[in-house]
């Protein structure tokens, strides 16, 4: 063996913490990390978190300097947040918000040199735990995967809150997870190179297995939770799934085909405006038909993530069968050398993409008449 073949290797956050009321410890769990916390937070969630924040990190004897996001993870927002990173003397940057704030502030902060934590206000994403950050251009479309030498010091994550934002955005991370396994399992099977920069381990690959199972038995029940803002034991397990096993599991078990074609999917502007598990989810039933993956697999696939209120059709994603083109710009971008579609036990050609995205059309209308589920809604972008 050579000094450079590759080694298993798994990583994780320093700490995950999670609860109802888990926000009131952050001053407690950060004050261990840095003593200049910069809190980066959009006016939105500020509006909701903001007090409990501040409360918190007083009580820990922290200051409290809290810098808005302007809604971009792009190249430009992450150089202006470090340089307030280094004009507010900051040694630990706070991410408070969804997966474009968290992924901005993990750039910002490893560029600035100082550590980093994640409070994630919805479990839409399995960024918070990640060493990765996904930069887009300022328009929306996926620019590269920016990879850091270390996870965020500590994951934490208030259940209240995620019970009191709108279900849709637990429903993205459902869709975000379940990819997990699939992804995990293809990468296994050919033996590929994880986001963790090695082989897989067991760990990684069992978690992502972890993940698919509690999610298939709880996120109905998790998703009505939410719609009454109730934190029940579903809840608490859907939360963990999203965040933590799928984080775990998709870095170092790797992603493959589904990850892949929702990175093609930002190259049709048709797609902005869609969350990134729901692009996902597209990413994930395409890749099951790559696969040749049993029938009744792919149909219950369809049909469990259209309950859980994932699009499942390209008509939802804003995208027609006639829309060649577009379909051939997604493929195009969901095969260039280096996209994680690779990891893929079997080639993958461009063609086969725009015959496999093509194909799920039909069939998942299909299966949605036959379970008495409603025909997909046209989805029209928002600019
Ligand atoms: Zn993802």
């Amino acid at each position: 063996m050579s000094a450079n073949s590759p080694i298993r290797s798994v990583i994780s956050p320093g700490r995950y913490a999670q609860g109802p009321g888990a926000i009131s410890r952050l001053g407690e769990y950060l004050a261990p990390i840095g003593r200049t916390p910069l809190v980066v937070a959009d006016d939105a969630v500020w509006g909701f978190v903001g007090h409990d924040v501040t409360t918190s990190l007083k009580a820990a004897g922290l200051p409290v300097t809290r810098e808005a996001f302007r809604g971009v993870p792009s190249a430009r927002e992450i150089d202006r947040l470090v340089e307030v990173i280094r004009a507010t003397k900051a040694d630990v940057a706070v991410a408070v918000g969804g997966g474009s704030t968290i992924d901005a502030v993990k750039a910002s902060g490893f560029l600035a040199g100082i550590r980093w934590v994640t409070v994630p206000t919805v479990a839409s994403t399995d960024a918070p735990t990640s060493a990765l950050a996904v930069v887009y251009t300022e328009d929306g479309a996926f620019e590269e995967y920016r990879f850091f030498p270390r996870n965020p010091d500590l994951v934490l994550v208030d259940s209240q809150i995620i019970a009191n934002a709108p279900a849709a955005f637990l429903a993205a991370g459902v869709g975000d997870a379940l990819a997990t396994w699939l992804e995990a399992r293809a990468t296994a099977a050919s033996s590929s190179l994880t986001m963790a920069g090695g082989l897989p381990t067991l760990t990684g690959t069992a978690l992502a297995r972890l993940s698919w199972d509690i999610l298939w038995d709880n996120a109905l029940p998790a998703l009505d939770a939410v719609r009454d803002r109730l934190v029940t034991p579903a809840l608490e397990k859907v939360i963990e799934a999203n965040t933590l096993l799928s984080g775990l599991g998709f870095e170092s078990g790797g992603l493959a085909a589904a990850h892949a074609i929702h990175n093609g999917l930002t190259a049709a502007p048709q797609t902005h405006g869609l969350a990134h598990g729901q692009k996902v989810n597209i990413g994930s039933l395409t890749q099951l038909v790559l696969e040749g993956a049993p029938t009744s697999d792919i149909r219950d696939f369809v049909e469990f993530t259209t309950r859980v209120g994932l699009p499942t059709t390209l008509t939802e994603v804003g995208l027609t069968v006639e829309d060649t083109e577009e379909l051939e710009l997604v493929a195009a971008a969901a095969t260039v050398p280096g996209e994680t579609i690779h990891a893929m036990p079997f080639d993958v050609r461009p063609a086969d993409v725009v015959s496999a995205l093509t194909s799920i059309e039909r069939f998942s209308r299909r299966v949605r008449e036959e379970a008495g589920l409603p025909a997909p809604e046209p989805y029209v972008a928002a600019h």
